[in-house]
């Protein structure tokens, strides 16, 4: 079946009426991006870029990101690369940046937050990033996003970095598109807000469900609850999804859920314009959506809405 999927994943997955799906890859380095190819991405979802600032003992310079975001946007021509700014903080410290210890790491100063305290790594990562996006089709997404301060923050701090580089008379994609992982309760809360500052957004079910549910995404004890295909994810997923289409803008879904063919025909229901899976997963994932209707995967996403746990949407769509 692994095979026969292979040899269709270079075909868009359109669904048996006609829906087109955008289907992305995740990656975390520059090797991963030929493997993304090979397995028949459209385009990277999500490059986590902590790999950059992680296991060493300064925080890598302009040029040594630059040198990197062209590598691996060069492979993907004019595929669209959306690249997560820093997702660090908290569990995750820098050791050339002195943090103060946290009893609660994943409640504490980690994504956006940890960036807006250092406004210099920031600041070098969107100067990269800006200078990659020259010719490509680069896409920035915060993370971790709860407040629309944060994003009008961050927004403060690209336009600088942008008036900079004109100045300089650095090239740079002037129309670059900038999104937001949705991934904090408070974010789907406020969608509507947050939907007019940006333009697009992308669910992060890993860090959702473990925050809508109130449970450590690590916790083995809690696992039925942070399945992210418990009732209560998914209609936090149908919130986002329906604000963000009325506010005209498109949104994805990177999260592990994606890579779940127990949860396509769910998320095709909802409506989400692209998943963004790990690169292995995506022959599968193609070849279950050309499988689906989304006449009739609607009514396979209300009928699981209406479920008691995330075990009875397994079964239904087992
Ligand atoms: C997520 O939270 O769903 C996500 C894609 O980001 P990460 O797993 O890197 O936190
Ligand atoms: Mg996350």
């Amino acid at each position: 079946a692994q095979q026969e999927a292979l040899a269709k994943a270079h075909q868009p997955a359109i669904t048996r009426d006609g829906k087109q799906v955008s289907v992305f890859a995740n990656i975390g380095s520059i090797a991963d991006v030929q493997v993304a190819l090979a397995s028949g991405a459209e385009g990277v979802g999500l490059l986590r870029t902590e790999f950059l600032y992680l296991g060493r003992t300064s925080a890598p310079t302009e040029e040594e990101q630059l040198a990197v975001y062209q590598a691996i946007a060069q492979v993907l021509d004019q595929q669209p690369l959306i690249i997560r700014t820093l997702d660090v903080g908290g569990d995750k410290p820098l050791p050339y940046i002195q943090g103060v210890p946290e009893t609660n790491p994943f409640l504490g100063c980690r994504g956006i937050r940890f960036c807006l305290e250092h406004p210099d790594i920031f600041t070098t990562q969107l100067r990269a990033i800006l200078r990659a996006s020259t010719g490509h089709n680069i896409k920035i997404m915060l993370p971790m996003i709860a407040s629309i301060t944060e994003v009008r923050a961050a927004k403060e701090i690209l336009n600088e970095v942008q008036r900079e580089l004109r100045q300089a008379a650095i090239p740079f994609d002037a129309n670059i598109q900038l999104g937001i992982m949705i991934e904090v309760p408070a974010a789907v809360a406020i969608a509507d807000q947050l939907a007019a500052e940006v333009d697009f957004f992308s669910i992060g079910t890993n860090d959702l469900s473990q925050y809508v549910m109130a449970g450590d995404r690590n916790n083995p004890r809690v696992a039925n609850l942070t399945d992210a295909l418990h009732p209560a994810v998914l209609r936090m997923i149908q919130r986002t999804v329906k604000v963000a289409h009325d506010a005209g803008i498109w949104v994805g879904l990177c999260g592990e859920l994606a890579a779940e063919t127990a949860a396509t025909a769910i998320l095709l229901g909802l409506g989400l314009d692209e998943l963004s899976v790990n690169p292995q997963a995506i022959p599968i994932l193609k070849q279950a959506i050309a499988q689906l209707s989304i006449s009739q995967s609607q009514a396979i996403a209300a009928s699981a809405l209406q479920l008691d746990s995330a075990e009875q949407v397994r079964q239904l769509t087992a």
